[in-house]
């Protein structure tokens, strides 16, 4: 059998970027992009890494190695600088959240410190808060388009080839290769690998395969706003009410979650939404100017929330690895890191993120 490739991997966001970088040492990868890298929720993305999540301050899945993983990411794909070691900051909001925010901090004290309310001041002069912080050292926060482009600039130097513009229209499977059908301007063309890797994110609807896993879209966007001068500084990315991310001499302000949506347009009202939020834990970024606005979708699966990664249901060359839902820096990184494993033995890839059949 001549394959055109090992592994095709179709789409460029996080997910497929990262599957890309970590194959490409050990098989010849192709990756297809409907339009460009990081098109999708990777280039509306406020890029927080912020491993306990929630008002309770709950670890993430595998908190420790996701985050080695993005660390090794970055660096192995020779861009350290795209995650500078800044740290999160949740201020307390609600003063429920003292006491989980306390415990967390004395279950991880190698992740997690409590600040008192003046510790808060000296590290965030812009956030005041009478009760206290919880700080996440190695937490910070990623442009996650820019990481998308570097990520997939290694893979091609390790030998993998993006083709963009060449959205992927219908695959199907054979007992000796997985096929998909590109779109080339006016014309179409087969590709056959030995898998291929569906990482399409919020293009799932036209295809009944993926849309029967019980994916959902949650669309939501990010304001980026001009600093105000009088802001005082040093900032941190910040979580609490919404979240306010430093880029540069801009702010990147989110979000909001909207599950019934049917266009992809940024929303006047979600903006004003998300300024009128932060601006209660960051006093004036709400009449900032307003730089740029992004929406994307969220793709989540409907019972869980961590990600899906494996063959699809009845296939064996035909595989999925998205549902990276708000949290994709702290989920792609690791399973792509496992992922030659998972292709050579599907038995070892994790039950919590198995494709339930
Ligand atoms: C507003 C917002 C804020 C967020 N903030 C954070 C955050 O702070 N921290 C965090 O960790 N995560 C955050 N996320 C979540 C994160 O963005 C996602 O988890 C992650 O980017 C999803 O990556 P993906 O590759 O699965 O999907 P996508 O980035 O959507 O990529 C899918 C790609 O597939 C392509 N495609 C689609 N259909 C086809 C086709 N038929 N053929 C070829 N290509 C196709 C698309 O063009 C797209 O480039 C946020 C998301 C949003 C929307």
């Amino acid at each position: 059998m001549s394959y055109d490739a090992d592994v095709i991997i179709v789409g460029g966001g996080l997910a497929g970027a990262c599957a890309a970088f970590r194959l490409s040492p050990h098989f010849d990868v192709y990756l297809l992009e409907a339009e460009t890298p990081a098109a999708g929720a990777s280039g509306a993305a406020a890029g927080l890494v912020n491993p306990f999540v929630g008002r309770r301050a709950r670890p993430v899945w595998r908190l420790r190695e996701a985050l080695d993983a993005v660390s090794s990411l970055v660096a192995d794909a020779g861009v350290p600088n795209l995650f500078p070691p800044r740290g999160v900051l949740r201020p307390v909001i609600e003063d429920d959240q003292e006491a989980p925010f306390r415990e967390a901090a004395a279950e991880y004290p190698d992740l997690a410190q409590w600040l008192s309310p003046a510790e808060v001041a000296d590290r965030v002069p812009a956030v005041q808060t009478d009760v206290g912080g919880f700080f996440v050292p190695r937490g910070g926060s990623i442009d996650v388009a820019a990481l998308v482009r570097a990520v997939l600039d290694a893979a091609v130097e390790r030998g993998a080839t993006v083709e963009t513009q060449a959205p992927v229209l219908y695959w199907r499977e054979t007992p000796s290769a997985a096929v998909v059908e590109a779109e080339r301007g006016d014309d179409t063309e087969e590709l056959r690998a030995d898998r291929v890797i569906l990482a399409l994110g919020q293009g799932h609807p036209p295809f009944p395969e993926l849309r029967r896993l019980g994916l959902e879209g949650v669309k939501g966007q990010t304001v980026r706003v001009r600093r105000p001068e009088a802001l005082p500084t040093p900032l941190l990315p910040l979580s609490g009410h919404g979240y306010v991310v430093p880029d540069g001499d801009t702010l990147i302000l989110g979000s909001n979650y909207n599950n019934n949506f049917n266009n992809l347009d940024p929303d006047p009202d979600a903006t004003a939404y998300i300024r009128e939020k932060t601006a209660r834990m960051v006093p004036g970024v709400d009449t900032a100017d307003v730089v740029e606005v992004r929406a994307g979708v969220r793709v989540k699966h409907t019972n869980t929330n961590l990600p899906i990664l494996g063959p699809l249901p009845q296939r064996t060359r035909l595989w999925t690895f998205t549902a990276l839902g708000s949290k994709g820096l702290l989920t792609a990184p690791i399973l792509a890191e496992a992922l030659p494993t998972y292709l050579a033995d599907p038995a070892t890839i994790p039950e919590a993120v198995q494709i339930p059949s």
